[in-house]
């Protein structure tokens, strides 16, 4: 339906809006309907929706609302809404006679039907119809609170407390975890500290639109993150891809088509979940890509990101950073001598002692390539590099891992080699990589089994 002019606009939600709350207490009577009151009852409700979407129909018929007199544009509301009245009489007796627990939802009915009634009036004793401003509304802020218990949270917000009961209400008996807001300025401070899986919210609204509060929410979280699935009264393509356009993940008309409702919500529900659990699994694959099957310490792709990251800062902050590299002694004669298996195992032992040397966090050990380790030392000079690499070389000596074949002792030893480096702009890791390689280079060349240096660049 067209909707050219605001004014038109209003006065359709202003209607709406009374009619909404008819369907929605009508809909929720019959979900509620106890076996033994069907029958009457049952045809009763059926005929006041019935009624109700007749009279809903006239609300919704094009017509330039703004710009004639109501009753000459909507001839039948007045027939439309005694039929509306009279099911309604018919169906509060039967409900007295027969279900008196339903009192109160009845009597929301009765409230809905008499607002709806003066509203109509209202509007045909005006000489030509006017514009109702939604921002003239008194806001209603801090309507009710958490409820319920289930595996979706949702935060609906709508300015109407009965829309909130009634979606409150019929969400909670599904199962779902619901929070109501009364307004945007209400919801986004509950949305500092609670968690929601899934937003219903109102497009039309007083003081804080639908859009605006949308904005907001997508300034801090992404759709994936929250979905906001934007409920509105306001029938027409332009809304629906307004919202959508400015990241709504969908959208529900009113009234709600309750099946239709639960079964989006549902959806967005799914989809966060999947989303969050497809995003858990890319970060522990991303984890894992880090690890060195073998001795599960830091592989090389670790070892080449680690160091550009520790690379850069030290070229901003002016600190020097340290390498060590290992290197087994012999190791080939090791597996020559007592298998690739046995091999394997001695691996993981240096891997550890290695991981084991180092003390801070910001310190990383890492498996470089065969039987070769490395460490990078942060912030670290020369001399303290040193020391840890001699810490390393006994711990590894300390293992007694017995090595039958090697030239320098009986147990597994390593040669290590350290440098340190104080980057510049436009030096890279690979000028450290090398310095450190000379070491090792130096300490395999005077015996094995000790820590080679070149001294500072
Ligand atoms: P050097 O003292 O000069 O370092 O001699 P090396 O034998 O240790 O050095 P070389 O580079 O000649 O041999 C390295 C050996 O390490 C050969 C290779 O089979 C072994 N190696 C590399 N990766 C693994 C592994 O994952 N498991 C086992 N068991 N052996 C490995
Ligand atoms: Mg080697
Ligand atoms: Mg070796």
């Amino acid at each position: 339906m067209a909707e050219t002019h605001p004014c038109d606009a209003h006065i359709r939600h202003d209607l709406r809006t009374p009619i909404n709350h008819m369907i929605g207490y009508t809909e929720m009577l019959i979900d509620d309907l106890p076996k033994a009151c069907e029958g009457t009852l049952s045809l009763r409700l059926k005929n006041l929706l019935a009624s109700t979407y007749r009279l809903l129909d006239t609300i919704n018929r094009p017509a330039p609302v703004s710009l004639g007199r109501f009753d000459a544009l909507f001839p039948d509301w007045r027939e439309r809404m005694a039929l509306v009245e009279a099911d309604f009489l018919q169906l509060r007796a039967a409900a007295d006679q027969h279900w008196s627990e339903a009192a109160s939802d009845v009597g929301k009915i009765a409230e809905a039907i008499g607002n709806m009634r003066s509203l109509l009036e209202d509007l045909s004793a005006r000489p030509v119809v006017d514009l109702g401003d939604p921002a003239a509304r008194t806001e209603r802020e801090n309507v009710g609170g958490v409820v319920g218990s289930a595996d979706g949270h949702l935060l609906i917000i709508d300015d109407r407390p009965e829309n909130l009961e009634l979606m409150q209400r019929r969400l909670i008996r599904e199962g779902y975890r619901v929070t109501v807001s009364g307004s945007g300025q209400d919801a986004l401070r509950r949305l500092e500290t609670d968690n929601f899986d899934v937003i219903l919210l109102d497009w039309l609204m007083p003081h804080m639109s639908g859009a605006d509060v949308l904005a907001k929410i997508r300034s801090r979280f992404s759709a994936h993150e929250l979905p906001v699935i934007v409920v509105t009264a306001r029938h027409g393509s332009a809304t629906i891809v307004d919202a959508l356009t400015q990241g709504a993940n969908d959208y529900l008309s009113k009234p709600l088509d309750f099946p239709v409702a639960l079964a989006r919500l549902a959806t967005q529900v799914y989809l966060r979940k999947v989303t969050q659990q497809l995003a858990e699994a890319n970060r522990q694959l991303k984890q894992f890509s880090y690890i060195d099957g073998l001795t599960a310490i830091a592989n090389r792709r670790k070892f080449d990101e680690y160091l550009m990251t520790i690379w850069r800062r030290a070229q901003q902050e002016g600190s020097p950073v340290s390498l060590i590299l290992i290197d087994v002694d012999f190791f080939k004669r090791f597996n020559d001598s007592l298998g690739h298996e046995a091999g394997d195992h001695a691996l993981m032992r240096v891997a550890k002692a290695v991981s084991a040397g180092l003390f801070r966090t910001k310190d990383l050990a890492a498996r470089y390539g065969g039987e070769e380790f490395a460490v990078i030392l942060p912030e670290t000079t020369l001399a303290d590099a040193i020391s840890v690499a001699e810490r390393v070389r006994c711990a590894i000596m300390d293992l007694a891992l017995p090595h039958p074949a090697s030239s320098v002792m009986p147990v597994v030893t390593a040669s290590l080699g350290v440098g340190e480096w104080r980057p510049t702009a436009f030096c890279e890791p690979s000028a450290l990589i090398n310095l450190a390689d000379k070491g090792l280079y130096q300490a395999k060349a005077a015996g094995r089994n000790q820590v080679g240096t070149l001294g500072i660049q």
